[in-house]
């Protein structure tokens, strides 16, 4: 089958590479890279990992793949644990960032950037996929890997019978601060500092020191703020922003001289109550909805709904 996979990020190469085998897969992404979430942004000489920060792993599949990347030197263990006592799971990253990762996961497939998706039409035999430049790419069958909102809106004139509640799923807004410092941080080792995002009374829901974390040549830190700030502070103009934000930084940024700040906005930051299938299917049209929002949260389960998505359209060619 030609199967059109829309959205680089994890899930959508997961399931790219899983069908690659024996399908004739092309991958879509509107962003100039493949990633996704999984995002690392370069300012002069630091590397600032600005979307995901780490994974854990809890069950076999994304075993056996994090123990390649631990092999071929791509993942790294960044500690155990960012407060004591230790849960047991190691805490994984990209060893030049995670969106190296995602790079990795790509090697070989047919990915094409830069390329929006405007919309999905049904057609006799399957679907037309419609690029905003006007090019339109004919496929098999189709999975949808964006934040659920933006695939149901490339969805909307297929007439498809997507249950309502699927497609209302909320997901809670991030806003980050990447710091790049002339002297190291005063954040504390392992170089992460993990709070409650969903307490309005954190002033973040996450710190990482990037140097620390092996990632950065020269200090440089993330900030996440927490869900409610976020929310609360999305409409902000940009300068009232970030002076905000590195006013809360200061107590991490310590005696360390600002070389650069920068705001990164995520609108669809992840979901607020997961779906509790893997994936959505219509095997009659040859659909697939998958992504984060499905197999759990966060990094393993866009992994695990990845794998679901292309196992749900193996099934399709066995009808
Ligand atoms: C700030 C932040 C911090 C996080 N921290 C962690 C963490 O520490 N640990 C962890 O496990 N997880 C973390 N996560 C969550 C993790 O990053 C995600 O769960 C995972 O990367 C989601 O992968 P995905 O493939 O489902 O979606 P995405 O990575 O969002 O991929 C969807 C892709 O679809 C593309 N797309 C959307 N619309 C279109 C269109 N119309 N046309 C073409 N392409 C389109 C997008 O460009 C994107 O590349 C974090 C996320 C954020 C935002």
């Amino acid at each position: 089958m030609r199967v059109a996979v829309v959205g680089a990020g994890l899930a959508g190469l997961v399931a790219a590479r899983a069908l690659s085998h024996d399908h004739d897969v092309l991958v879509l992404d509107k962003g100039r890279s493949v990633g996704g979430r999984l995002a690392t942004r370069r300012i002069g000489d630091a590397t600032l990992d600005h979307g995901a920060q780490f994974f854990t792993v809890r069950g076999d599949a994304l075993r056996r793949q994090v123990d390649d990347w631990l092999d071929r030197g791509l993942a790294t263990t960044w500690c155990n644990g960012f407060s004591a006592p230790h849960d047991g799971f190691p805490r994984y990253c990209g060893t030049t960032g995670m969106n190296s990762l995602a790079k990795d996961l790509a090697t070989g497939l047919d990915c094409r950037t830069d390329r929006l998706v405007f919309t999905c039409r049904r057609t006799e035999n399957g679907w037309d996929v419609v690029i905003d430049d006007g090019e339109v790419i004919e496929a098999d069958a189709l999975v949808l890997t964006c934040p659920v909102p933006q695939s149901w809106s490339l969805l909307v004139q297929a007439e498809l019978d997507i249950p309502e509640e699927l497609f209302r799923r909320h997901y809670h807004r991030t806003i980050g601060l990447l710091t790049v410092l002339d002297a190291p941080s005063a954040v504390p080792e392992p170089g992460g500092l993990q709070f409650d995002a969903t307490d309005a009374g954190q002033p973040f829901g996450f710190v990482a020191d990037n140097a620390m974390k092996g990632v950065s040549d020269v200090p440089a830190v993330t900030f996440h703020a927490t869900q409610p700030w976020s929310a609360e502070h999305w409409d902000d103009d940009p300068d009232t922003l970030r002076d905000l934000l590195l006013e809360r930084a200061q107590p991490w940024i310590g005696a360390a001289g600002i070389v650069e700040a920068q705001v990164k906005k995520w609108r669809f930051a992840g979901p607020v109550m997961p779906w509790p299938e893997p994936c959505w299917v219509d095997d009659e049209h040859r659909v697939v909805l998958a992504g984060d929002l499905f197999a759990g949260p966060k990094f393993e389960g866009a992994f695990n709904s990845g794998l679901a998505a292309a196992d749900a359209v193996t099934d399709f060619t066995a009808d």
